[in-house]
């Protein structure tokens, strides 16, 4: 079986994980530190917060940011449920902003458009996540100037955009966003099994980010409440959770980091195979928007005629490959109708659903097996 996405794990990764096995800390040691200082180098952020996956990364990054009941927060259709989950998490309401057919991101044009009638009905949102779409950039200088105008914070979901980059900058640096998040589960960029992280400039942000991940406790004596009754004293200022990230993930995340450029180089390499050997079928192929360098975490094509999609989908999973579909509508879950959303109410993210298969598209995949996935393809569509 050709899969959609999978892990590259080298003799380094696995000695570098065993290492941790061997040493005296399987948590809270410094190799979680390292991965989290290896981000920052990376991307340019001030502060990385390393978590165990990004639901967690983006349930706090929403209770950092203040969101509660009686709060609204927004985000695109076409991500996966834990992108709108983490407003839910928070007792806020989860509303939707469609996509752009083009780009398949969050559309700058229905986000202004919604936030003027919402001005006006006083119902403003004061969080919206976006979500970097197959590790494709969003318009992030559009998205900050309506969060300038508006008043909301951003949250940039990078779950699939690690090693990207946004008019030239390194997605994470925060230049638009108020806090970054990424995800390394197996399919992704890299990976630590599972495993996430948040990344802000602003230090209060990190500090109460930090807290948060490991049950609101606090070490710090100028948060605390009295003076500490001796060296072991701790205080719980707040609820939080547990969160952290283990030292195997966090040697394993910084181990795969050393090769995150090579990794984003054969995705491209793969993704621009595709783009040749697929010209003349009647698909949409992906559009890479100038301004962004995508990290390439997906190749979703679009079947013109979208009645031959499950016939399609289902030939090429007979072959052997693991083709997938990224995503159904958030809004068209059942958790969500039960909220109030309706089939409709989303065209655009609606219609690209009907039409599109994700194609297979990690490092390791093989020149031959490319070609077998395109032939196999060909054949399908005919
Ligand atoms: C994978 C993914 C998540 C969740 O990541 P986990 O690390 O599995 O919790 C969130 N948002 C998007 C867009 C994703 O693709």
């Amino acid at each position: 079986m050709i899969p959609y996405g999978r892990q590259s794990i080298s003799e380094q990764d696995i000695v570098a994980v065993v290492d941790v096995l061997h040493s005296d800390y399987l948590t809270q040691g410094d190799k979680v530190p390292a991965f989290e200082q290896g981000l920052m180098d990376y991307t340019g952020a001030r502060h990385a917060i390393a978590v165990n996956s990004a639901t967690s990364a983006l349930h706090l990054a929403c209770l950092a940011l203040g969101l509660s009941e009686g709060d609204r927060l927004w985000t695109t259709p076409n991500t996966f449920v834990a992108s709108a989950n983490c407003g839910r998490y928070c007792g806020a309401e989860v509303d939707f902003v469609d996509i752009c057919p083009i780009t398949y991101n969050l559309s700058c044009e229905a986000l202004r458009a919604k936030l003027l009638l919402a001005a006006k009905q006083k119902k403003l949102p004061k969080v919206v996540v976006a979500v970097d779409f197959a590790g494709q950039p969003c318009d992030w200088a559009g998205l900050r100037k309506l969060a300038d105008q508006y008043g909301f914070s951003l949250i940039e979901d990078a779950s699939h955009a690690v090693g990207a980059k946004y008019q030239g900058e390194m997605v994470g640096n925060l230049s638009h966003a108020d806090i970054t998040i990424f995800s390394f589960h197996p399919v992704k960029i890299i990976t630590s099994a599972e495993g996430g992280m948040l990344l802000t400039n602003k230090d209060e942000l990190a500090n109460h980010i930090r807290r948060l991940r490991s049950h609101g406790i606090t070490r710090n004596s100028d948060e605390m409440t009295k003076t500490p009754d001796g060296p072991w004293y701790y205080q719980q200022i707040e609820l939080g959770f547990n969160y952290r990230m283990t030292e195997m993930q966090g040697a394993l995340g910084l181990s795969q980091l050393q090769r995150i450029d090579s990794f984003i180089r054969r995705r491209h390499q793969l993704a621009q195979r595709y783009d040749a050997k697929l010209t003349d079928l009647p698909i949409k192929l992906p559009y890479q928007h100038s301004s962004g360098y995508s990290a390439y975490h997906l190749y979703p094509i679009v079947l013109k005629d979208v009645s031959k999609r499950l016939e399609v989908f289902n030939t090429l999973r007979a072959a052997g490959i693991g083709v997938n579909v990224h995503y159904i509508p958030v809004h068209t879950q059942p958790y969500y109708r039960e909220r109030g959303y309706r089939l409709g109410d989303y065209p655009e993210a609606e219609a690209y659903y009907a039409g599109t298969i994700s194609l297979p598209l990690y490092p390791g995949l093989s020149d031959e097996q490319q070609d077998f996935v395109v032939e196999t393809l060909k054949e399908a569509l005919k």
